[in-house]
């Protein structure tokens, strides 16, 4: 035998039974985004890589150290396996100038790759759910997108308050972020003292991210920096309340975190995240806010975005901690069909029954054949299928199918018949 081959570090398999909490997960998305009137879209995994150093800024974690990329061999394009969606979302309405008619409201699922350590919740393949509203200014949109996270939360079984909150701030606008930065930066030179090399590193390139430390001798310095807040003029004021005053009204509890700053450098105004305490260090499960200068910056006529990344993984565990239903994902039916021979009669019965929306699993044989009878049903037991349809030769050559209910000792069984599965398919679908 040869060597055995296993997958790369941080990237997984996705396998049953997990993967039915993912289906029922994505389908819940999928029908939520609809009733709010999202599109689906579709990008690419690769993209040139000067779009994520355009798109995210080149002082930020992902473009410094994230990124997986890579020469094409045949060409020397530089390519990067995308980190995020936004990016090459906003690529995509510009190339094909989407946004001509007028705003867009999207939504993708899809793998992200990061060359991270992995851990619990840290992954280097891992999946995200995103949204982007394009083309619409208002706080509208920035409380429509927050809104419809909190009724997937509770769609999904998920509590608000209980299993995860919402934390908001805002960062303004370009000017306001300079003069603000600019006072930072005096602040944080006037205790250079008690900088780490990090914090030092980035006190010129993008001191914001320095009140992200986790470095417990610097929490002193960031806690009396100066809060962007009171650098924010009447517009981002206005905004900012806009967007507090639906979620109010929508009875949406919330934290104004003045330190809340995201990893890209594309946000102004609104910025949020969802954080949960039931995931220890990966506790933000999902993070979005406005990036009004993205579209333009990366070559489309200036229009405003608005938009969301959540972490499939990460709501995944938080969906186990929080012990949230499991979706059943077990067949209506299983089909014991004793003699091979009988097969060329039973599966067109059993395309009829699919047909009819019943979920029905075929028992398949091997090289000594069907099976006994209780190897059968000991199949049909271990499927989960509420009904076991036995194809007998005595029940066949009467046009006959036995059914009999697997789950509940007082069903009795019966006897239906083959030339007419609609009559009876019903039945199976709605036990
Ligand atoms: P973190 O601070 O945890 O590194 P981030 O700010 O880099 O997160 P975003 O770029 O905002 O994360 O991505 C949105 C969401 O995607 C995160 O809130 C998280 O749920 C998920 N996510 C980000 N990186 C990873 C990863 N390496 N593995 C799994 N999920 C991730
Ligand atoms: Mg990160």
């Amino acid at each position: 035998m040869s060597e055995r081959l296993s997958a790369v570090k941080g990237m997984n398999d996705l396998l049953p039974p997990d993967s039915a909490r993912w289906e029922w997960v994505e389908a819940t998305l999928r029908s939520l985004m609809h009733r709010y009137g999202y599109q689906n879209v579709r990008t690419p995994i690769v993209e040139p890589t000067a779009l994520f150093v355009r798109g995210l800024g080149e002082v930020t974690d992902i473009v410094e150290k994230e990124m997986y990329s890579f020469e094409d061999r045949l060409n020397g394009d530089q390519l990067t396996l995308r980190p995020e969606g936004t990016a090459g979302v906003v690529r995509a309405m510009n190339e094909h100038s989407f946004l001509r008619e007028g705003g867009r409201r999207l939504f993708y699922i899809g793998p992200m790759f990061r060359h991270e350590r992995p851990q619990k919740g840290r992954y280097r393949q891992f999946h995200q759910a995103g949204v982007e509203v394009l083309g619409f200014p208002g706080p509208d949109v920035d409380a429509e997108i927050i809104l419809l996270l909190r009724a997937l939360w509770r769609e999904l079984g998920l509590v608000e308050g209980r299993d995860l909150s919402l934390e908001i701030n805002s960062l303004g606008q370009p000017d306001e972020r300079r003069a603000h930065r600019e006072a930072l930066i005096r602040h944080l030179e006037a205790h250079a003292d008690v900088l780490d090399e990090d914090a030092k590193r980035r006190l010129h390139s993008n001191p914001l991210r320095v009140l992200d430390t986790k470095n417990p001798a610097m929490q002193p310095v960031v806690e009396a920096a100066p809060q962007l807040i009171d650098f924010l003029g009447e517009a981002s004021l206005a905004h900012f309340n806009g967007v507090k005053a639906v979620l109010d009204a929508a009875g949406l509890a919330y934290r104004v975190n003045p330190r809340l700053v995201r990893g890209m450098d594309y946000y102004n105004l609104t910025v949020f995240e969802w954080v949960t305490d039931k995931l220890g260090a990966q506790g933000t499960v999902c993070g979005g806010g406005r990036y009004d200068g993205l579209i333009e910056q990366l070559g489309g006529k200036p229009s405003p975005g608005v938009g969301w990344g959540l972490g499939l993984e990460r709501l995944m565990l938080l969906l186990e901690a929080a012990q949230a239903p499991v979706p059943a994902a077990a067949p209506d039916a299983y089909a014991v069909v004793p003699t091979a021979a009988s097969l060329p009669r039973v599966m067109p019965v059993l395309e009829a029954l699919r047909a009819a929306g019943v979920a029905v699993v075929m028992h398949a044989g091997n090289t000594e054949g069907q099976g006994s009878m209780k190897s059968q049903f000991k199949r049909a037991d271990a499927s989960g299928a509420r009904y076991a349809l036995i194809f007998g030769d005595d029940e066949l050559a009467r046009g006959e199918v036995a059914v009999k209910p697997l789950r509940d000792a007082q069903a009795a069984q019966s006897l239906q018949p083959l030339a007419d599965v609609a009559a009876w398919a019903a039945q199976l679908r709605n036990a």
